[in-house]
C-alpha cells in the first residue's frame, strides 16, 4: 500500500473489455480483473438477468432450502462437468476448502479414516484459507502462515501416491498453474491422475474454467475423470462472488444416512446459492453458445500464439509461457537499473502499461496477459505493442 496511487487504479465504471478509473483514463482489462471477466463487463444479457432475479428473489439461505435458479444452475454444471451433485459456496477458495473437507469425510464415511493427507503438486496454488493455504505451495503466499497449515505430500510419481494407505486425495490445478505465473504443466503430468486409484482426485478449475485454456474445462484435455471439482471466478461471468465444488454421485452418496448417523456435511456458508448470482451464472453459460465464445477463444487463441513467438528472441524477456488465453511474459529483471517508486521491475513495467492503457498486474518477473473471451485482436496487438514499448 506504501507504493499505491490512487489516481491509478482506482475503478469506477466498466464496459466490455474496458475498466476506467476515477482519473477518467480507460484501460483494457488483460487481467480480467484476476481472470474472472469472461464475456466482458457489464454484459447487458448478464446484468439484466442480474437486475430481473433482484426483482423476483435477492436470497434465499441455501442451508436445508434450496432455490430454483440454483436447480437449474446445479443441472446445467453437471450436463457440462460429467459430475452428477453441486456444493455452492462464494470464493475459490470456500470452493476448495469444501473440497478438502469432503474428501477427509468421505474416507471417514467409507471407514478408511486413515486416509487423511493430501497431495498437492509442486507450485500449485489453491487460495488463501488454510485448508487451501496448506495444499499450496508458493512460498511467499503459506511460509508466514505454516503454523497453521496441516502437513501435506509434493507429488513426485504416481506410483509413491497410490501405494501409500494415507492418502485422502491429491488436487491438482489441470494444464495452468495461474499463481505460478501461468506455469504451464505438460499434460503427461496428469495423464497418470487419470488411471483408477484409491485416493480421491480433486480437480481445481477455479482459474482455468470457463474457456480459458481453449477448451470449456482445462480437464477435459487431460483425460482425468475428478472425484470433486472446483469452480469459481468466471462462474458468474466474472459479475458476482459465486464459486461450487462438484462431486460424484460415489462421493455424494458417502454423506447420506439417517440424520442421527450424522454423516452429513457440517459446512455452508451464508451466500451460497444466492439466486441473483446464480442467475447471472445461467446467463453466462448462455452466452456461451449464443456468441459462440469457445469458437473465438480458438481463433484468439491462435493469435496470440503468433504474437508471443514473436517476443521470444527479445533479450529482455526470459521466458514466455501461454495456453490458450492464459499467458505470462518473464522479464529479466537485472535490466532494471533500479526499481522508481514501485516495489518491483515487473511493478515499473505494469505501471508503464498503465499509462498507455493497458491494466495488467504482475506475478513475480512476469507480466501476465489473461485477457477477458471477449477481447479482439487488435486489442491483444495493442498490449503486446505497449509492453515492448514499456520495457527498458
Ligand atoms: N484456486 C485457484 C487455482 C486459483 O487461482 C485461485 C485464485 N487465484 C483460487 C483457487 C482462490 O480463489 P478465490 O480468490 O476466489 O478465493
Amino acid at each position: 500500500m506504501s507504493s499505491f496511487d490512487p489516481n491509478r487504479r482506482t475503478f469506477v465504471r466498466a464496459r466490455g473489455t474496458e475498466l476506467v478509473d476515477s482519473m477518467g483514463k480507460t484501460t483494457f482489462d488483460a487481467v480480467s480483473s484476476i481472470w474472472t471477466t469472461i464475456h466482458g463487463h457489464c454484459h447487458p444479457y448478464i446484468t439484466e438477468a442480474i437486475g430481473r432475479q433482484a426483482g423476483i428473489l435477492d436470497h434465499a439461505t441455501a442451508l436445508g432450502a434450496t432455490n430454483p435458479v440454483a436447480e437449474e444452475l446445479a443441472q446445467r454444471l453437471c450436463e457440462r462437468s460429467g459430475l452428477s451433485h453441486v456444493f455452492f459456496a462464494s470464493d475459490g477458495a470456500s470452493a476448495v476448502e469444501a473440497a478438502l473437507k469432503m474428501a477427509l469425510q468421505f474416507w471417514q464415511n467409507a471407514g478408511h479414516a486413515e486416509r487423511q493427507r493430501f497431495v498437492h503438486l509442486h507450485c500449485s496454488y489453491h487460495g488463501d484459507t488454510v485448508g487451501a493455504m496448506s495444499v499450496s505451495d508458493i512460498a511467499v503466499f503459506r511460509d508466514r502462515f505454516a503454523p497453521f497449515c496441516f502437513e501435506t505430500i509434493a507429488f513426485e510419481r504416481f506410483e509413491d501416491v497410490i501405494a501409500r494407505p494415507d492418502i485422502a486425495a491429491v488436487i491438482v490445478e489441470p494444464l495452468v498453474q495461474a499463481a505460478a505465473g501461468m506455469r504451464v504443466v505438460p499434460v503427461e503430468r496428469y495423464r497418470s491422475l487419470a488411471a483408477p486409484m484409491a485416493p480421491l482426485l480433486i480437480v481445481d478449475e477455479v482459474a482455468t474454467g470457463f474457456g480459458r485454456t481453449g477448451t470449456f474445462f482445462a480437464t477435459e484435455q487431460t483425460g482425468m475423470k475428478p472425484d470433486l471439482l472446483c469452480i469459481g471466478k468466471g462462474l458468474s461471468g466474472g459479475a458476482l462472488a459465486l464459486s461450487a465444488t462438484l462431486a460424484t454421485t460415489r462421493v455424494y452418496e458417502a454423506f447420506s444416512s439417517s440424520p442421527s448417523e450424522l454423516r452429513h456435511f457440517f459446512h455452508g456458508h451464508s451466500y451460497a446459492a444466492n439466486p441473483i448470482a446464480c442467475a447471472a451464472a445461467l446467463a453466462s453459460l448462455e452466452l456461451f453458445e449464443r456468441e459462440q465464445t469457445l469458437a473465438h477463444v480458438a481463433s484468439l487463441a491462435q493469435h496470440l500464439a503468433v504474437l508471443l513467438a514473436q517476443l521470444r528472441d527479445d533479450p529482455r524477456i526470459a521466458q514466455v509461457r501461454h495456453l490458450g488465453l492464459m499467458s505470462a511474459i518473464e522479464i529479466v529483471p537485472e535490466r532494471f537499473p533500479s526499481a522508481r517508486s514501485t516495489p518491483t521491475p515487473a511493478w515499473n513495467v505494469a505501471d508503464a502499461m498503465y499509462e498507455r492503457g493497458h491494466f495488467t498486474r504482475p506475478l513475480g518477473n512476469a507480466i501476465q496477459l489473461v485477457p477477458p473471451l471477449s477481447s479482439s485482436t487488435a486489442e491483444l496487438d495493442s498490449f503486446v505493442e505497449a509492453l515492448v514499448a514499456s520495457l527498458p
